[in-house]
């Protein structure tokens, strides 16, 4: 080992690569010893390129030849612009789920500091942004043919789903405004004001709390009694039970201390309503981090949390790494939601990393749900975390009653039990909502030849090609390709292709026909695409009467819909068969959750549910009992079928452009996994549930201990040695800790 002058002084910068180590540089020209603090950016020459990093350490000596050392180009910050608490926490994160500490350090960070941004807060808030509204959209250019500048403008905010503000407009087109206010007046335009970092409090008044329940009470005293150290709490309460004001109760004392609370939920998108509700509650900065954010507005919102600026934070997955100054308490709504899990690059759990941060932070963590995963039930079992529940819906409202409809040898009028059609009928003429739920977004799965039984798949992947009839064109869901609809079979000849099965935009079409009279609104990704389009839905249906509301999954979110009292689930056999062992707890979740939007105000609710297997175990046990008993069924199976969350696992993926090269790796990997000291349980290699995917092939190999340490120590023995293998090369892989999808 050689040794660097003591007086130079050496950083150790953790840089985003995807190399496991921190790199050691010399202090950059003019900076003293003294002027370095741990958590500070500083940029660097890295490759061809430069990187910024972030100082992780201190050291008088490196491994690394003095002379080879080159000098950083400039530090950044002259504070911990990460402080110890998240620099320990990453650090954390980093062996927890075997991931470079430069990525894991970057991925904490907003876009803009990640690039080397000055950390200031900058002024922002209330740009305006124009887009094209739905008739916009729909306009053919040959409408403009006369008028070549407004074709062109139309065209650019064709091409932008967000709308573009004043200063993207400058750039891209040279005196947009005349043009602008031409489309204007042909009434093709929305304008709007672009996302804010932080709710704007409301001056005047906040609405007060209802008077709580008993259970209510019981769970808010056992989290005030929390406050000030380390404790997990499960919220366990049914859908409508008033978990939200358990929440705001908590948040309340923790802002009586002067401290922050920490809010993560599943995507905010998604949540408009629970954001409003926190802000008529509380007059105080709430600052959002989310990806709907602009990156300035994200990078604010992050140093208003840090500096505690804004007592209430409330993001998603990542904002659960954001640095407050005055931590007080974490609290994750919906904590089952899979969305908290990142499925790609740094495969953290939100959750997970949640409950470590609130340890180091000796701060009590609420999760919240009203069908918890089956991970955090075992834990409340084992007894490390406080089972809180709920059990009744506040106010007046009733538990909801649910039923299933045999459609067997039923006939279907386009996918609709006469059953069905005659619950939504009575439902409307009372004046009440209906919602329905069909999580295929899209016209039909796909389109078959009715002459010799082909069916249109994707290239690129093992996958139909999903028919969009409103956007003319066949669409690949899993890798985006997509082309215009077949007039003719390719195998045959035939011109008879006809779509086969039923999507959100098939319904909807089939359901203008059925109630004519009726409003339907279809909420699903592809009529939600432009932002403030699924807030002016929801505002819709809580305004209107005699309305049918269908859509996929994005319906299940916790909306409070009041006025909705019939659910009908049009197809429940679609999550019985699936081949993740986890296929089960996600059905029955979202079946309680969809379930669960029925009779919320004053009216009992009624749940259908349309199904070919109406003795299917699985769909008695959700109807029949409540979520726990179900809960309690299916933690019985993974015990005896050896699963999480009794064990642990880890997944390890390849792919290749060709298909033996994942298995050959995989193998290899096997048989290095099986000569350490400590094997782990090794499982395959198995190809992928969707093998061919966007024109690569996928396999696995599954990991699995009884211990969680074991897995650690068999990871961190066996992951080093991986890359070394020759097979390696030829193949892009990853490990993906207690991973959430095995398919
Ligand atoms: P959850 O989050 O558990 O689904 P919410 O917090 O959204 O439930 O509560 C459902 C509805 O019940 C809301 O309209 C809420 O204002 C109301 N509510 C909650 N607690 C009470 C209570 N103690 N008394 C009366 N209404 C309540
Ligand atoms: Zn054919
Ligand atoms: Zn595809």
């Amino acid at each position: 080992m050689q040794t660097a002058s003591v007086l130079q002084g050496i950083i150790q910068v953790a840089i985003p690569s995807p190399l496991p180590q921190t790199f050691d540089y010399l202090l950059p020209g003019g900076c003293s010893v003294a002027q370095i603090v741990l958590g500070a950016r500083v940029r660097v020459p890295f490759g061809r390129g430069q990187k910024v990093g972030i100082v992780v350490a201190l050291a008088s000596d490196s491994r690394i030849d003095p002379s080879r050392l080159k000098p950083a180009i400039e530090l950044l910050d002259d504070d911990a612009l990460l402080p110890p608490t998240i620099q320990s926490l990453a650090q954390w994160a980093s062996r927890y789920y075997h991931y470079p500490i430069g990525e894991v350090l970057s991925a904490t960070l907003p876009t803009r500091l990640r690039q080397g941004e000055a950390a200031h807060i900058s002024e922002l808030n209330g740009e305006k942004v124009w887009s094209l509204n739905d008739s916009g959209q729909a306009i053919s250019p040959q409408t403009l043919k006369r008028a070549p500048r407004q074709l062109a403008l139309l065209q650019l905010l064709q091409q932008s789903e967000q709308g573009l503000n004043a200063s993207e407009l400058d750039a891209q087109f040279e005196n947009w405004r005349g043009v602008m206010r031409s489309l204007h007046e042909k009434g093709w335009i929305d304008t709007d004001i672009q996302a804010q970092a932080t709710l704007p409090s409301p001056a005047a008044e906040t609405t007060p709390a209802p008077e709580l329940n008993a259970a209510q009470i019981f769970a808010c005293n056992a989290i005030h009694n929390a406050l000030g150290s380390f404790q997990s709490l499960l919220l366990d309460g049914v859908t409508g039970s008033g978990k939200t004001e358990v929440y705001f109760s908590a948040v309340e004392q923790v802002l009586r201390a002067d401290k922050q609370a920490l809010i993560l939920v599943p995507e905010i998108g998604l949540t408009p309503q629970l954001l409003k509700r926190f802000q008529q509650r509380f007059a105080v900065t709430i600052a959002l981090l989310h990806s709907g954010l602009d990156d300035k507005a994200r990078m604010n919102s992050w140093l208003q949390a840090k500096a505690g600026d804004a007592p209430i934070v409330i993001g998603t997955r990542s904002a659960v790494f954001t640095p407050m100054a005055r931590l007080g308490i974490i609290l994750i709504d919906e904590e089952h939601d899979l969305s908290f899990k990142q499925q790609e690059g740094f495969r953290y759990h939100a959750r997970d990393v949640a409950i470590r941060r609130a340890q180091q932070a000796g701060v009590p963590i609420v999760l919240g749900s009203a069908t918890p995963s089956l991970e955090s039930l075992h834990n409340a079992r084992q007894g490390r975390f406080q089972h809180l529940t709920l059990p009744e819906r506040a106010g007046n409202a009733a538990h909801p009653t649910i039923r299933l409809l045999d459609v067997r040898q039923q006939k279907l009028t386009e996918g609709f039990s006469s059953m069905m059609l005659q619950a939504i009928q009575h439902h409307l003429d009372k004046g009440q909502q209906v919602l329905l739920f069909l999580n295929r977004r899209g016209y039909a799965p796909t389109l078959i030849c009715h002459d010799c039984g082909w069916l249109a798949s994707c290239q690129r992947c093992d996958a139909h090609m999903i028919l969009h009839k409103s956007r003319h064109l066949l669409r690949c869901h899993h890798c985006d390709s997509q082309r215009r609809i077949d007039t003719q079979c390719p195998d045959c000849g035939s011109v008879d292709l006809r779509p086969l099965g039923q999507g959100t935009e098939r319904a909807a079409e089939a359901l203008a026909e059925l109630f004519p009279h009726n409003e339907i609104i279809r909420i699903d990704r592809d009529s939600t695409r432009r932002k403030g389009t699924l807030q002016s839905l929801l505002k819709q249906v809580q305004n209107g009467h005699g309305q049918i509301l269908l859509g996929t999954q994005m319906l299940a979110k916790g909306h409070h819909l009041p006025n909705v009292t019939l659910v009908g689930i049009l197809d429940a056999d679609q999550g019985l068969f699936g081949l993740d062992f986890r296929a089960s707890e996600r059905m029955g979740q979202l079946i309680i959750q969809v379930a669960g939007r029925a009779g919320r105000g004053d009216n009992r609710g009624e749940v259908l549910i349309q199904t070919h297997h109406p003795e299917h175990p699985l769909l008695n046990g959700i109807i029949n009992h409540d979520y726990s008993r179900f809960a309690n069924d299916l933690l019985i199976e993974r015990s005896q079928a050896r699963l999480p969350p009794l064990r642990h696992i880890a997944l390890l993926r390849a792919e290749a452009s060709r298909r033996d090269q994942p298995h050959e790796f995989l193998s290899a990997a096997r048989d290095m996994g099986f000569q350490l000291a400590n094997p782990a349980e090794l499982l395959g290699p198995i190809p992928a549930a969707m093998e061919k995917r966007a024109g690569r092939y996928r396999a696995q190999l599954l990991i699995q201990t009884d211990k969680r340490a074991q897995l650690h120590n068999f990871l961190r023995q066996w992951l080093p040695q991986l890359s070394q293998l020759p097979q390696a090369k030829k193949v892009r892989w990853s490990i993906d800790v207690d991973a959430m999808e095995i398919g």
